[in-house]
């Protein structure tokens, strides 16, 4: 059974390559997953150089200059030494090396240049954190940031927010439903209104039935009941704005293609890891009732499809519940495909996990589910006492 601990870069800054990785060695882990590029965050870091770390967006590397000069794009500057001497510290410990990869959930770029992100059915690009996988610059800039992972010598690329994201607002006084913010969600940008309709689409009525349903409630109408389902959304909005939203896959499923693509061509693999399951359980670990694998065609990820592309892909199991873990996996694998690798990623302390015992049911639910390896979230954001639950539950589950 495979394994991975994740880290981020400031902890590699903070506690030193050789101490982060000795440690993580010793746990019985197989590899580390570093995130090599990142978008920004202020994280409580339990034993880290400081107790409270800002996260610096951008690419934890120098990006080769054949792979973006005259691009539009570019990724922002990380901390770009922060990699050195990683590689060759992990072959010298038999671990492996993942690199993580967020790519289009980025608020710097999308502050430069506001074009490329994602605009709500009011002509609004009120998320410039989020990129829209439509825009042409948008899927050149992911293939490019793929190749430059993937050119770090890693095990595998892992693509995390290659795909579309929730509304995520950051107060609102206005009690909408899940279909009314997911309506609030849907991009309608040129591209994304064109790919609708090259697929037959009536586009600017979806716009327009999203714009009066979400009008409505800002204006005082009662929110949606229930949550976002097909069945119910075409109930509430309409066949169009239901099949508006299905268009959207394609342009995730032909954009995952690519990057998965050039990152085989650089002698890399792509593992994929929709959302869906932080969307659900993030929080809390107590993930809303639908699981995640079903749910995922929301934020544009046909699984069925991706099956046939994407050689391994990662579940956000975010889950107190053990029994839920192996529903995700199950799901999940009968989506992509038996023969694919899917990885169980475990929250291995709060808010999931109360307890080695808890941690080690979730690790063996995942195996029994079909799970090939499990990785653990995430090293610098958990106490030392958190993180010595990972070797019992390795020892105990496999
Ligand atoms: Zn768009």
């Amino acid at each position: 059974m495979d394994s991975s601990v994740y880290v981020f870069v400031e902890d590699l800054r903070g506690e030193g390559v050789e101490r982060v990785l000795d440690r993580i060695s010793a746990y019985g882990v197989r590899g580390v997953t570093v995130g090599a590029v990142h978008h920004a965050s202020r994280d409580i870091t339990p034993h880290g150089l400081s107790r409270l770390t800002i996260r610096r967006e951008g690419a934890h590397f120098p990006p080769p200059p054949d792979l973006f000069s005259g691009r539009r794009l570019k990724p922002a500057t990380g901390h770009q030494d922060a990699l050195d001497g990683l590689r060759e510290a992990c072959t010298r410990r038999g671990l492996a090396l993942h690199g993580w990869t967020v790519f289009l959930r980025n608020a710097t770029i999308g502050a430069a240049h506001p074009d490329v992100t994602v605009r709500d059915c009011f002509g609004d690009r009120g998320s410039p954190a989020d990129l829209c996988p439509a825009h042409p610059d948008v899927r050149e800039y992911a293939v490019a940031l793929a190749r430059a992972v993937a050119r770090l010598g890693v095990d595998s690329v892992v693509a995390e927010s290659l795909h579309f994201r929730p509304l995520k607002p950051e107060r609102s006084f206005v009690p909408l439903g899940p279909m009314d913010a997911y309506l609030f969600g849907l991009c309608f940008c040129d591209y994304c209104m064109r790919r609708a309709a090259d697929l037959g689409v009536d586009a600017e009525v979806a716009r327009e039935e999203c714009a009066r349903i979400v009008g409505g409630v800002l204006g005082g109408d009662p929110p949606a009941q229930g949550e976002v389902t097909r069945a119910a959304l075409t109930a509430y909005a309409g066949p169009d704005v239901v099949a508006y939203a299905r268009a959207r896959s394609e342009t995730v499923t032909t954009l995952v293609s690519e990057v998965a693509s050039a990152v085989a061509a650089e002698g890399s693999k792509l593992v994929f890891i929709d959302s869906t399951g932080a969307v659900k359980g993030y929080r809390d670990g107590l993930p809303t009732p639908g699981l995640a694998a079903h749910d995922a065609w929301q934020l544009g990820v046909d699984l069925v499809a991706l099956g046939d592309l994407v050689p391994a892909f990662g579940v956000l199991a975010y889950a107190r519940d053990a029994a839920r873990v192996a529903d995700d996996v199950g799901a999940y694998l009968r989506s992509v495909g038996k023969d694919r690798e899917v990885r169980a990623v475990l929250r291995p302390g709060y808010p999931d996990s109360d307890s080695t015992d808890r941690l080690v049911a979730k690790a063996r639910g995942a195996k029994a589910a079909g799970a090939m390896a499990v990785d653990f979230y995430a090293y610098g954001l958990v106490p030392h006492p958190v993180l010595d639950r990972i070797p019992a539950t390795l020892a105990e589950a496999f």
